[in-house]
């Protein structure tokens, strides 16, 4: 088929969650869809690797965060699906040459929960300043400053407080034995995608729209865009009429941050570490990485380095943030350790062209950026994905849910 002779009802732009959310919905609703993703595969930041380790790795998203609420830990559940779990606790924490004992760690946890509620607290009364003004001074707020940027995808100075709050939090993070990419994947079979296909240009001028992609352009009733923002900001995709200095802020206040993951397999003669326990490594002021080891109960395990840190070993090339884990890893278990690692990974989400960044979090002052990215332009141009969902921001339930959102706005939009 070219895309040129086909004229369907909505054309999506990008094949992660939330665009094959929408397009799975729409299918449900009678709409004829059309996916076109740039890259050569569906799944965006929601992909699982097979083949490096002998247990899947997820690339990006992994953890069904909020499970209790979370619509994906439903339908896992409802299929069947090896979930785990488990809490994880921090059994090690190392901070600028010491390792901390028990009762230190169990002083820094307290301040750990203390601080979001203190966070929690500035939020519901609306006042929005970045994070680290929310932490409490304490002889542990440097070390919880660090472990807090994995969740924020950025240094808490400069991300919301009041985003932060919004975000409907519930107990659980389950993991999905195969992984969540996978899951995603199952989930979405059914949908067809253009793949290699990065779409350039959206002319959203007339009656309809016209998508111009590496593969010709296609005319449809609809567009929906949910590639994230900081592909948004870099204006990969031009727009006629462009879009409104409204909806540029919005982008522009909702930066796409950055976690990298470093996968570590074990050999399974290893016996440092069990299922569920943690290692938090502070080099100095603010290189740091956290290690979660038996991921699904096996000798796999994964390193998180984020914010300007993570940039700056992305930035240094590739083994960059695996070193910096090696480095913590021996600091805590000695220089044996590494004898015992039978292979490595690394992400590089700032360096993804697609994507730009792992996933969005809102500077200081960008309390209804969301919702206005979220708005719709002259009821044919869409927007979905994580970053436009204020109490789901930065998740795959998030964007699952936005898929599902924009294909019932367009629904009532079509009467
Ligand atoms: C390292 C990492 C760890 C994470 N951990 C978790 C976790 O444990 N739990 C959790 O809930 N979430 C996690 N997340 C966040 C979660 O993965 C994302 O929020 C979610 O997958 C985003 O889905 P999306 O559909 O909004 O965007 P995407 O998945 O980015 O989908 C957009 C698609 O658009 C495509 N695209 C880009 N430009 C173009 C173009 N010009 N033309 C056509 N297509 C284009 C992209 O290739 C991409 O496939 C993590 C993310 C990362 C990176």
């Amino acid at each position: 088929m070219s895309l040129s002779s086909s004229s369907p009802d909505v054309v999506i732009v990008g094949a992660g969650t939330a665009g094959l959310s929408a397009a799975k919905t729409l299918k449900k609703f009678g709409y004829s869809v059309v996916v076109l993703e740039a890259a050569a595969f569906a799944g965006g930041r929601c992909i699982t690797d097979n083949s490096t380790f002998k247990i899947p790795f997820d690339v990006g998203g992994s953890w069904l965060h909020s499970a209790k609420i979370n619509p994906l830990a439903r339908l896992a559940e409802k299929h069947g699906v090896c979930l785990h779990k488990e809490n994880w606790d921090w059994t090690w924490v190392y901070s600028n040459g010491t390792l901390l004992t028990p009762p230190q760690v169990k002083e820094y946890s307290k301040y750990h929960t203390s601080m979001w509620q203190e966070a929690n607290k500035a939020g519901a009364k609306y006042i929005d300043q970045p994070v680290e003004k929310t932490l409490p001074n304490s002889p542990w707020k440097n070390l919880v400053k660090n472990l807090i940027a994995p969740m924020l995808g950025a240094d808490p100075d400069v991300v919301s407080s009041a985003d932060v709050y919004q975000y409907a939090d519930a107990e659980g993070d389950w993991l999905l034995a195969g992984g969540l990419g996978a899951f995603i994947k199952n989930l979405h079979s059914d949908i067809d995608v253009v793949i290699n296909c990065p779409v350039s240009k959206i002319n959203y001028s007339g009656d309809g729209v016209k998508v111009e992609s590496s593969a010709g352009s296609i005319n449809a009733k609809y567009v929906i865009l949910t590639v994230s923002t900081g592909v948004l900001a870099a204006e990969h995709i031009k727009f006629n009429p462009q879009l409104p200095s409204w909806k540029l802020e919005a982008i522009n206040l909702l930066p796409t941050g950055l976690l990298n993951k470093i996968g570590l397999e074990f050999d399974s003669s290893w016996q440092g570490a069990q299922q569920g326990q943690v290692a938090n490594y502070l080099a100095n002021d603010s290189d740091f990485c956290t290690i979660n080891f038996g991921f699904y109960n096996t000798n796999l395990a994964v390193g998180f380095v984020a914010g300007r840190f993570a940039e700056q070993l992305e930035n240094e090339g590739v083994g960059a943030a695996t070193n910096f884990c090696l480095e913590g890893l021996k600091a805590i278990f000695g220089n044996n350790v590494t004898k015992y690692i039978n292979r490595t990974t690394e992400t590089a989400w700032k360096g993804n062209l697609y994507t730009l960044g792992s996933y969005s979090y809102a500077l200081p002052g960008s309390i209804d950026a969301r919702l206005r990215l979220s708005e719709t332009l002259a009821d044919r141009l869409f927007f979905a994905g994580e970053a436009t969902m204020p109490n789901a921001q930065a998740t795959v339930h998030g964007a699952y849910l936005s898929g599902i959102k924009v294909a019932e706005k367009i629904a009532l939009i079509d009467g």
